[in-house]
């Protein structure tokens, strides 16, 4: 940070034909690691490690190797790798399925159990032990009346880098290093809880979402902040869908302030900084710089890259599921974001369930969304509080069954109300096979068994317990 407020504000754009020779150039063109890197220093490094898929949905290793090995050149004592995973899953769970921490181990890190997950298979904890080591490991951090849980490795450390993994994003259209910054926190904190009358109409989710990413990030400025764009998950991205498709840039954008590495990103990324409300904010609150004509570009010309990377469906009918009517009322950040993942998740994991179950199934989503196609054939599916809610008195909700003598009024069976403002998606995929049966979708069958073989109940009850999920 004192490096930051000191020292101008420098961005280097670099190409080359591997990402290691990028990061290495970059850093040359900045001036040497050890302008970033004292003798003795605690380095930690922010990683992208979402679920345990490996590259792209998470950082490259390649480029983790590099910098690591770089902070140990430069003398640095100890380095640090961590970052909170995808809601539901453990660290312990993904190191265990790619090998990380041995794997960080051979190239002189230490993978950080963010989340203590490396003690959820221990015996004999009583609460006062968890009391102990929950306290050993997290801060309570107070920024704008709000109060964050941090982990302590992270605030201890002398020196802070972040490595992102640029792919798209259905909320923020790019996964950028101020995005990237807000999994320091653990996933409880990291939710958007629902507050106020206005709360869908006036998008307060995307409201108070960015300004929580804001306030968690000037908890720690990074001093070093790499946003690898050498390959990108364009299309459906960010994690691998069966629309997503990897691209290759050939670039990197560094530097010590992760506003105006943002910025530059942005800019030859083809997106609006104007309309960027994360960078807009983050600037606004003096935590960085995002006018380029006041940021020191180096290396590249920024007027001479420009990358047409195709972005995240911006409607949810654009995603097109076999046999599937999405019908959308007014809904806002919340609901998108989850169905986005949801709606790709089934086309990704589905493609043969989807074939085979009935025609007609209508998706519903946001408050008073349009009616299914066919009220007494179709499969309804109403996806978040504010479709149920605001659905209550359709005709749909009831069965009319005429006879000569009378008529009778039954519940309408073919409804699946997946509940949450906005929904949990593992949740939904149980509540989806409960629904239509295992026997008519194995293919989510088979995805729903492999998720649970890496986030057994056991463990989602430890992460409730030590209050990280
Ligand atoms: S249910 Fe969905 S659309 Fe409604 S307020 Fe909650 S997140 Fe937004």
């Amino acid at each position: 940070m004192d490096l930051i407020d000191s020292e101008p504000v420098e961005v280097a754009i670099v190409k080359g034909e591997t990402p290691k020779e990028n990061l290495l150039n970059g850093i040359e063109k900045l001036g040497g690691i050890s302008k970033y890197i004292n003798n003795g220093d605690q380095v930690f490094i922010k990683f992208n490690l979402t679920l345990p898929c490996g590259f792209p949905t998470n950082t490259n290793f390649d480029v983790i190797e590099t910098i690591v090995k770089a902070c140990k050149k430069a003398g640095a004592k100890k380095v640090y790798l961590g970052s909170f995973p995808f809601k539901g899953v453990t660290i312990k769970a993904i190191s265990d399925i790619l090998g990380l921490k041995k794997y960080f181990e051979s190239v002189e890190g230490e993978l950080a159990f963010l989340d203590n997950s490396n003690y959820f298979y221990m015996k004999g904890f009583d609460s006062k032990k968890l009391k102990v080591i929950k306290n050993r490991s997290f801060s309570k951090v107070e920024v704008n009346n709000k109060t964050f849980i941090v982990p302590k490795v992270i605030l201890d450390s002398d020196k802070f880098i972040s490595v992102n993994q640029v792919n798209v994003d259905p909320l923020f259209k790019l996964r950028l290093s101020l995005l990237s910054s807000y999994s320091i926190i653990p996933n409880r904190f990291q939710e958007i809880l629902k507050k106020g009358e206005n709360f869908q109409s006036n998008d307060q989710y995307k409201q108070d979402l960015i300004s929580n990413i804001i306030d968690v990030f000037s908890i720690k400025k990074p001093n070093l902040v790499i946003n690898d764009l050498f390959y990108v998950l364009e299309n459906a991205g960010p994690f691998i869908y069966k629309d997503s498709n990897l691209t290759k840039t050939g670039i990197m954008v560094l530097g010590n302030d992760a506003v105006a590495v943002d910025a530059v990103t942005s800019k030859i990324m083809n997106l609006d900084i104007k309309k960027s409300d994360l960078i807009l904010k983050a600037e606004e609150k003096g935590l960085g710089l995002a006018d380029l004509s006041k940021i020191k570009i180096i290396g590249e010309n920024i007027k001479n890259i420009d990358l047409i990377i195709k972005k995240c469906a911006k409607k949810l009918d654009e995603i097109k599921l076999q046999n599937f009517s999405i019908k959308t009322g007014n809904l806002c950040s919340g609901c998108f974001k989850q169905a986005y993942h949801l709606l790709n998740l089934m086309k990704t994991n589905m493609t043969k369930d989807l074939k085979y179950i009935t025609p007609n199934n209508s998706f519903l989503i946001g408050d008073d969304p349009p009616d299914p196609n066919n009220i007494s054939k179709d499969n309804i599916i109403l996806f978040g509080d504010c479709a149920i809610s605001s659905t209550r008195k359709k005709k749909f909700k009831v069965i009319i069954k005429e006879s000569k003598k009378k008529r009778k009024y039954k519940a309408n069976k073919k409804l699946l109300k997946l509940s949450g403002c906005p929904p949990d998606i593992f949740k939904c995929i149980k509540l989806l096979l409960n629904f239509y049966g295992k026997r008519d979708l194995p293919m989510l069958n088979l995805y729903s068994e492999t998720v649970a073989s890496y986030t057994p109940e056991k463990i989602t009850k430890k992460l409730r317990i030590w209050e990280v999920g």
